[in-house]
């Protein structure tokens, strides 16, 4: 199964992206989350990719797709892959469908998580992660607090807050998302391939919902 997962910044798509993971065995492909390891080691594609980042802009494509190309033509993802955060404009959704022909792949759900603009302002600003990247859990410090403060409850590591989970950043995200990244809904309908999500409720609920989903389209009878 090759699904993507689209919806604006703090929809829940990482949330929910990890929990399909699991239960489908196949890997999770985050571009925000191979920049920033790239930029917390100083690799010349994080040197690059810094700026745009902070400033909450999209990073070059031409960057992106590289990065994305060789991910995706990993031994783990053979099977399937779970996209997060990419396709982020009409172009990124182009080269994705070059890319994949070429691996003899294509892409089998769109799945849209549909959040309103104030309840994604909330979600942001009080967003706290865990800083090792094997454990990546995510809480709210009103929604969902650790019951240790700063502290990841699964792994114990500290928690930290985004550089671009800011007020003054999540307002140009939310922007660009509307500007380049929305329009991506039109592009995987007309193709059959979108489905929207009610993005509002438990994590259990819009997992339940997401599954649904992906029974429907993506699991043979
Ligand atoms: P995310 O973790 O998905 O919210 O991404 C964090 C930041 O990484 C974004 O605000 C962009 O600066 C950059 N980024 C992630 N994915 C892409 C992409 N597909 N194209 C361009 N920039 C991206």
């Amino acid at each position: 199964m090759n699904l993507l997962l689209m919806g604006p910044p703090g929809a829940g798509k990482g949330t929910q992206g990890k929990r399909l993971a699991a239960k489908f065995s196949i890997p999770l492909v985050s571009t925000g989350d191979i920049l920033r390891a790239n930029v917390g080691e100083g690799t010349e594609l994080g040197k690059k990719a810094k700026d745009f980042m902070e400033k909450g802009a999209l990073v070059p494509d031409k960057l992106v797709l590289e990065m994305i190309e060789s991910r995706l033509d990993e031994d783990d993802c053979a099977d399937g892959f779970i996209l997060d955060g990419f396709p982020r404009n009409t172009a990124q959704a182009e080269a994705l469908e070059v890319t994949l022909y070429s691996l003899s792949k294509s892409v089998d759900l769109a799945l849209g998580i549909e959040v309103p603009p104030d309840e994604l302002v909330r979600r942001l600003c009080g967003r706290r992660v865990c800083t090792n990247k094997e454990c990546g859990s995510g809480y709210h410090v009103d929604f969902d607090p650790p019951a240790v403060d700063g502290a990841c409850d699964d792994c114990k590591s500290a928690l930290y807050q985004r550089a671009d989970d800011k007020e003054e950043t999540i307002k140009s995200r939310l922007e660009v998302y509307e500007e380049q990244t929305k329009p991506l809904i039109e592009y995987y309908t007309e193709r059959d391939l979108f489905k929207g999500i009610n993005g509002l409720g438990t994590v259990d609920e819009i997992n339940a919902l997401v599954t649904a989903a992906i029974d429907d389209r993506c699991v043979k009878p």
